[in-house]
């Protein structure tokens, strides 16, 4: 009883009933449907099942109750709203079912079209479409001489002339075999391939390469074919029933979450594994009935450079299918306007009013029938990096968002790739061939034809350029392993184009002049050929191909960087609205950015870059190169006097190592880690000492020096050096260790304050554990800075690096001998998990990455539960202990976005890292300021 007075859980929304914000619930593609359909644009009734009906059904294994009732009503009410049932044999309903999740993935999962025909049905829509094609015969007729020259439609007006009926039947042939094609493919998992194989067979028999050349008798025969292909892969007839067709189809969408192709692509962007897909289930509009239909795809601005003005492609007499897989050559939209003005006109309207309701660029997709507009998908467009800025800058122009909106809209991620190095052309280049810019960037390397060669040469350690006519979504492997992909056909919305864009990949698409063939491993172009193994160049932005290497220049944005570009005085659209942006972030942002840098070379690079100080002086590089021999020195020293005698060797080589990155950093904070690896890393390797040894002595040469390091080096073993004599420990063994490089760095800060310059050094000491080991190397270091400092000025600070997780949990009494914090979260991230860096990475995260025990290696992206929870322990302990603590991060995490916006979070004052990764750091920071939180800027 109870039961039947539950109300149905609700698993399906009318497009009416949903809004752009419910895309968790009804997919992007079903949110934007239902707010397009709000709107009152164009869009073929139907219904969205919900996200929720697909994790129920991946759950268990079978459709949630309720569900099948659901879509039963939604059904019969769009029936009644387009006046016929579905898979009626008089005059039949189709619908298309398609996937559509809460983040695009484009090409990754399922859409069925044309579900609902039949034998029967196929005849009853060949004779509406004959009646209607009948009505409008005249129209159609002077439409088609009018344009027929200037389009050069010549071969589809031959079909098309032979009678109005002879038309129609065409286009239901053509439509049935699409469903049986998708279907099986889709829902039935029958190979693509044998379809497409028939339809070759067919095309050839004919002597034609244009689908558009088969008649409806071709198409009639090409449908039995599919049929028996059917029948042999699923031991089934094609189900003729439109109910069951419909029910599978949704099935196999749901399924489609799962399938590895998507699996995979939702580890590459990030996507949650658990989110699982909504289905569209929408009402038939056709651009495949003749001439005056078709389908396109355009977006409101050029997704590639941000320039404003529609793009677009549009194919004639085509199913959408057609356009995005770029079987067929498409127009650009532009030449829409000859074909069909009225249809032109009203989708330019439409275009506008969309990117001021989302305010954003966005792209859609849409078919014409028959002189009938309709519009089957939007959303907030995909866009390249350069674009993303320069669009971002002219919303605000025209008054649709503001600074704080447009910092949003672009991230540290996308200027990473802006930083890019560009090709190098000069008379010497020429390219052999020019394609479309799908993905900007520059990319040289080894030409190969399969994913499969691709993944395995890449692992080689190769730069692997993948050469195809089109790609696919089994190619999505090949496609992370390559560094650039190259293909002789589709547009910018072909899918090389949109995965290359979403992955930050160069790509150049539909680079005709060049022939590939696959199987021969090899593509000719301008009569030459390229084989397997040779080299190409491609450029991303500029869409050419060249021969060879072509050599690298900095990108633009690197010289506004650098100071060698003034984005004041240069019609450059993307460094101009680069500046505006970190302008606005450098306004907004909290935290400093500081960088990791040893030289003086790097220290004023990354001050260019916007560093403002560093945050990270390693020192053990100063114990290099013709150096090592004096560490030798230091290590075999028996007495006293040899180990003072060899720090004093280094004090002057170090003190003018510190002087250089002092006057670069003249008048910021420079923070100086004391020596922190174990000092048998600076000796030759065991196997290699004790070859020389025996080599020597078979020579009968003098081999005490060797014989007396090789023993130092079996002495120092350790098993774990990780864990091992290094950092403080070091100075707390090795006396005058410490002592020498406190007073190298003293003295290079007074020398710098004596010269007219201003050094703010900070001492910083690794890998403290407990404050008393602080407190003896403190005690020591301000003896010696006071004596040296005198009346100078300078001021030192001695603060530690929090990288021992006990560092961490005892930061209350560690800040009480420490005037500043710096989180080593490398070193942390190794400890808390118990991971050795060196070796987990390669040897098992892949694993960990599959399970989804993380999304990210810790490595690269901070682990806030765990490394994030000491991090912000010891803030809060540190600070508690010791007001206004100064706090920051060095390691690579400090030049990563989301690990930035923790950093914020907890209240740091700065982050460190690598020059190339400052500006990155510096957007993000402004980012996090000004983040509300909530939206998704993917
Ligand atoms: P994807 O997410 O891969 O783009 P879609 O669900 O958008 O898949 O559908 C694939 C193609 O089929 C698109 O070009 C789309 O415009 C077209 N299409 C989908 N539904 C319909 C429909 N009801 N009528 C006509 N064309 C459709
Ligand atoms: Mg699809
Ligand atoms: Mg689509």
């Amino acid at each position: 009883m109870a039961s039947q007075e539950t109300v149905d859980h609700k698993y399906v929304y009318d497009f009416s009933e949903g809004n752009k914000d419910l895309k968790d619930l009804l997919g992007g593609k079903g949110a934007n449907l239902a707010e397009m359909t709000n709107l009152g644009l164009p869009v073929p009734p139907g219904f969205t099942i919900t996200t929720e009906a697909c994790q129920a059904y991946l759950a268990t294994g079978r459709e949630p109750d309720g569900l099948a009732g659901q879509i039963e009503r939604h059904l019969e009410s769009l029936e009644r709203a387009m006046g016929k049932r579905l898979g009626d044999p008089q005059d039949p309903l189709l619908v298309s079912v398609r996937s559509g999740a809460k983040f695009s993935m484009p090409g990754m999962m399922e859409t069925v079209l044309n579900v609902g025909l039949n034998d029967q049905s196929v005849e009853g829509l060949a004779r509406q479409a004959g009646g209607a094609t009948g009505q409008a015969a005249s129209g159609g007729a002077t439409g088609q001489a009018a344009s027929g020259g200037a389009t050069g439609q010549a071969a589809s007006g031959g079909a098309t002339g032979q009678a109005a009926s002879g038309g129609a039947d065409r286009f239901a042939w053509d439509s049935y075999r699409r469903l049986i094609q998708m279907f099986g493919k889709t829902v039935c998992e029958v190979p693509g391939e044998e379809f497409e194989h028939a339809l070759d067979e067919i095309k050839s028999a004919k002597g034609t390469h244009n689908d558009l050349d088969l008649d409806a008798d071709d198409l009639r025969g090409l449908v039995d074919a599919y049929k028996k292909i059917f029948l042999k892969h699923t031991g089934r007839e094609f189900p003729q029933q439109p109910r069951e067709q419909l029910d599978l189809a949704i099935r196999a969408v749901f399924e489609s979450w799962n399938a590895e192709r998507a699996v995979l692509y939702r580890r590459q962007e990030r996507i949650p594994a658990d989110l699982g897909t909504a289905v569209n289930v929408v009402s038939m509009v056709f651009g495949n009935l003749g001439p005056d239909s078709g389908t396109g795809v355009a977006f409101t601005r050029d997704p590639g450079s941000g320039a404003q003005g529609i793009y677009g492609d549009y194919l004639a007499n085509a199913q959408g299918e057609d356009v995005v897989a770029g079987i067929r050559n498409t127009v650009p939209l532009q030449e829409l306007e000859q074909l069909d003005k009225s249809s032109y006109d009203e989708l330019l309207g439409i275009m506008a009013r969309l990117e001021e309701h989302y305010k954003d660029l966005c792209d859609i997709e849409f078919t014409i029938e028959r002189g009938k507009l309709w519009m089957l998908q939007t959303r907030v467009g995909k866009r390249t990096a350069a674009a993303a800025f320069v669009i971002a800058g002219q919303l605000v122009d025209e008054g649709l968002i503001d600074l704080d909106e447009a910092l949003h809209r672009v991230n540290g991620a996308q200027l990473a790739q802006l930083m890019f190095p560009r090709f190098q052309i000069d008379h010497e280049f020429e390219a052999v061939a020019t394609g479309i810019g799908a993905s900007p960037g520059a990319a040289s390397g080894t030409v190969v034809f399969t994913s499969a060669r691709a993944v395995e040469l890449a692992a080689e350690g190769q730069s692997v350029i993948l050469v195809r006519r089109e790609t696919n979504p089994d190619d999505l492997n090949g496609m992370i392993a390559a560094q650039g992909i190259l293909t002789s056909r589709g547009g910018k919305t072909s899918h090389a184009a949109v995965v290359a864009r979403g992955m930050g990949k160069t790509c150049v698409s539909g680079a005709d002049a060049i022939d590939v063939n696959v199987p021969a491993k090899r593509f000719t172009v301008a009569g030459q050929t390229v084989n397997e193994g040779d080299v190409v160049s491609i450029d991303g932005t500029t869409g050419k191909v060249y021969l060879g290497e072509v050599p690298v220049m900095p990108s633009e944005v690197v010289q506004y960087f650098e100071g060698s570009l003034d984005p004041e005085h240069i019609d450059n659209a993307l460094v101009r609205a680069v500046h505006r942006i970190m302008t606005h972030a450098d306004g907004k942002r909290r935290l400093a950015v500081r960088t990791n840098a040893d030289t003086g070379a790097d220290a004023a690079r990354a001050r260019r870059f916007g560093a403002e100080g560093i945050g990270l002086c390693r020192t053990e590089h100063m114990f290099l190169g013709d150096r090592r021999e004096l560490v030798e020195r230091l290590i075999l020293a028996r007495a006293e006097g040899e180990r003072e005698a060899a720090l004093a060797a280094l004090l002057p080589l170090q003190r003018d190592d510190f002087g250089e990155i002092f006057r670069a950093m003249d008048g910021l904070p420079v923070t100086v880690r004391l020596i922190d690896p174990p000092l048998h890393e600076f000796l030759p390797p065991l196997e290699q000492l004790a070859v020389n040894v025996a080599v020597a002595q078979e020579r009968g040469e003098d081999v005490a020096k060797e014989e007396a390091l090789l023993a130092a080096v079996r002495r120092m073993h350790e098993e774990n050096p990780m864990l091992g004599l290094r950092g403080v420990r070091l100075g707390l063994v090795i006396p005058g260790l410490f002592a020498m490089q406190v007073r190298a760095i003293a003295e290079a800060a007074v020398a710098c304050a004596r010269g007219g310059g201003v050094a703010k050094p900070e001492i910083m000491v690794p890998l403290v554990g407990a404050v008393q080991e602080l407190e003896t190397v403190r005690a020591e270091a301000e003896k010696i800075i006071a004596e040296v400092v005198g009346d100078s000025g300078v001021e030192v600070l001695i603060g530690t690096m929090i990288e021992v997780p006990r560092a961490a949990l005892t930061a209350g009494q560690i800040a009480e001998a420490a005037q500043f914090f710096s989180f080593g979260t490398n070193d942390l991230t190794q400890m808390a998990w118990g991971f050795s860096r060196d070796d987990v990475e390669g040897a098992f995260f892949w694993r960990y990455l599959e399970l989804g025990i993380f999304g990210i290696s810790p490595f690269e992206s901070i682990d806030r539960d765990g490394v994030g929870r000491l991090v912000r322990i010891a803030a809060e302990e540190g600070r508690a202990a010791r007001p206004g603590l100064k706090l920051g991060v060095c390691g690579e995490h400090g030049g990563d976005p989301d690990s930035v916006h923790f950093f914020h979070e907890v209240g740091l004052d700065y982050v460190s890292c690598s020059p190339f990764r400052v500006p990155v750091a510096r957007l993000e920071a402004g980012r996090a300021a000004v983040e509300t939180g909530g939206s998704d800027s993917r």
